[in-house]
């Protein structure tokens, strides 16, 4: 049986967090993962230096809130890291700290300033071998997952499993975009690598989450609410039904489910009633509108084959709101943006449509082309 701990909230002032916390942890009996010298990690969504009110980052209260209950438990090392997106650097870092509020915890967690990482090998019978996991990851001995719930341009959902990504350090993000380019091989990459981070909490602040564009583009859609789960693929599963999205549709859940990580059946509820999203949250321009329906089902694979190209989603700039700065060239698996006469420009060929150029745009300059297709909600 796994256990969802669900706790409405419709603020993140500090004394309702930290009330909340003391909740989810009750009920999933987080105590009993302590012990004298524990060496705490808490893993929050970073992805970019956003405002908390952006909603595409972690909120700073919630993380205060772990911080504070850890320590009032004698834990004395709190770490808090994540790899942004783009380049993993004491600067950036810096930078990214500064705009998601992070700054204001020095006081109660350290700041990760490492930019290190070492080669974990994965259990012979995952696809991936390996995984380089940024340093404070490999120090820990608890982890705490808190992630932030969105909907995602390339995974459909961002939230426990999706954060993990962030412990694979800097542009070899990117690379493994580039390794696994279709959504099938990256989201089973994912699955992976959250079995071998393996954090023995998720926590997920959907108080405002992101529907849209996300992880960074979309817009903030309050659903009031935090989910705590020591499952985080059963967490992950349970955050999509409450956003409307049918977490078969999601292919991290879809293929954990399949290789027996994952029971929904096994899910337990536990605290408030929980809040379903109505009308469901809005999937990104991404999302395919699958336009085969109408031909037999022997026709639509290979008319989604013939077809594949006029289907493919792809970014399309908008040179007025481009001001050049080079992210999106420097996120790109591919390679394909150059920056000429300061402003981005894009070879359509070779783009494996991970959209990490339109993740990392901080002027929200990049949008989606299709030829076909439109906008759906879950
Ligand atoms: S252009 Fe954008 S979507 Fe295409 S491969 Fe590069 S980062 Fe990914
Ligand atoms: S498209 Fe966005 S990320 Fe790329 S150069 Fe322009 S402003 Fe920067």
């Amino acid at each position: 049986m796994s256990i969802q701990s669900v706790v409405r909230c419709e603020s993140y002032d500090q004394s309702v967090m930290n009330e909340t916390v003391a909740r989810h942890f009750e009920a999933l009996k987080v105590a009993e993962l302590l012990s004298p010298g524990t060496r705490a990690l808490i893993k929050p969504n970073l992805i970019a230096a956003r405002k908390p009110e952006s909603a595409a980052t972690t909120h700073p209260a919630l993380i205060r809130a772990v911080a504070l209950w850890l320590r009032e438990r004698g834990v004395e090392s709190i770490a808090l890291a994540d790899s942004p997106g783009g380049l993993y650097t004491p600067s950036i870092l810096e930078t990214v700290y500064a705009a998601s509020g992070m700054k204001a915890l020095g006081d109660v967690v350290e700041l990760n300033r490492d930019t290190g990482f070492q080669t974990r090998a994965c259990p012979p019978d995952f696809e991936n071998a390996s995984f380089n996991l940024i340093n404070p990851v490999c120090q820990a001995d608890l982890i705490i997952d808190i992630a932030k719930l969105k909907t995602h341009s390339m995974t459909r959902l961002s939230a426990g499993v999706k954060n993990l990504f962030g412990c694979i350090p800097g542009l070899q993000k990117p690379e493994l975009h580039y390794k696994h380019p279709n959504i099938a091989g990256f989201s089973n990459m994912l699955i992976e690598l959250a079995k071998l981070v393996a954090p023995q909490v998720t926590l997920i602040d959907a108080v405002d989450c992101m529907e849209g564009d996300g992880p960074t583009g979309g817009t903030v859609r309050r659903l009031g609410l935090t989910l705590a789960s020591r499952d985080v693929f059963a967490q992950d599963w349970f955050a999509a039904t409450l956003m409307g999205i049918d977490p078969e549709s999601v292919g991290m859940l879809a293929r954990a489910k399949a290789r027996g990580w994952l029971d929904p059946d096994a899910i337990e509820l536990t605290g408030d009633a929980p809040v379903y999203a109505d009308p469901p949250f809005i999937l990104p321009e991404t999302t395919s509108v699958d336009f085969t329906g109408f031909l037999p089902a022997f026709l639509r694979a290979p008319a989604r084959k013939a077809l594949g190209r006029l289907l493919k989603p792809l970014p399309k700039v908008d040179p007025k709101k481009c001001v050049g700065c080079g992210r999106c060239a420097e996120s790109c698996p591919a390679h394909i943006i150059r920056i000429e006469n300061h402003k981005a420009k894009f070879t359509a060929k070779g783009c494996i449509s991970c959209f990490c150029c339109q993740e990392m745009c901080p002027a929200h300059a990049i949008s989606v082309k299709r030829i076909f297709g439109g906008r759906t909600s879950g």
